[in-house]
């Protein structure tokens, strides 16, 4: 990324921050990937159940194999080798596992989040249950409303979570959705979180690049 591109980058980074504060979040910026790693690491203690949400922003940072070598379990319903009942289970355990890791399809620069999840139990987690929720995004996730987000999610991260899926859903073949009525359509569950749930103890980790879809 050049100069310019990294100013513009952390100048957005830095109002959404901001506006997800105001909105009750804890929320941090870094400008890479390595030190946002070492600051997640920081809530994950040796022996601590922590579950994987299905974000490739959290895959590309190498999350599960620094939570192995910390000595934590891995709770992650997309493992090979599953059953469904195997990942039903694994699934129910993310709900009150001691630390949450996510992205979000999106965050806009005046402080929400917008999901979308086929099953639910990521944005369930995300929601309420674990012990400690951390999100976190590249500074490619960043729109300037939730009609943008929105925008965003249909039309980019869910056709090329669908292709990264291998699901044969109309979006893997326009690479738009299609809003389709499929069996297999991933995009069942939208939501858009305006302030912090509540109760529950969420950190959302900005990063200065692009991460994930
Ligand atoms: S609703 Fe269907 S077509 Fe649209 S992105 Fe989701 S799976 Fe693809």
């Amino acid at each position: 990324m050049n100069e310019v591109m990294r100013w513009h980058h952390e100048a957005l980074a830095k109002r959404t921050v901001e506006a997800l504060k105001k909105n009750h979040f804890d929320a941090v910026y870094f400008q890479g990937a390595r030190e946002a790693a070492e600051f997640v690491m920081g809530f994950v203690k040796e022996g601590a159940s922590v579950g994987f949400g299905g974000s490739m922003t959290i895959t590309d940072m190498g999350m599960q194999e620094k939570v192995k070598a910390k000595g934590g379990v891995v709770l992650d319903h997309n493992a090979p080798g599953l059953s469904d009942e195997e990942r039903a289970v694994i699934r129910r355990k993310q709900l009150l596992c001691d630390v949450f890791l996510t992205g979000t399809n999106a965050v806009t620069i005046d402080g929400c989040l917008l999901n979308v999840d086929g099953a639910g139990n990521r944005v369930a987690a995300m929601t309420f249950g674990p012990g400690k929720v951390i999100v976190v995004a590249g500074t490619n996730k960043i729109r300037k409303n939730l009609d943008e987000a929105l925008e965003r999610v249909r039309h980019y991260a869910a056709p090329l979570n669908n292709k990264r899926l291998a699901k044969t859903n109309p979006c893997t073949v326009t690479g738009t959705c299609m809003d389709c009525q499929a069996d297999t359509r991933i995009c069942n569950i939208y939501t858009t979180m305006k302030r912090k749930p509540s109760v529950t103890d969420m950190t959302v980790v900005l990063v200065g690049e692009a991460l994930g879809y």
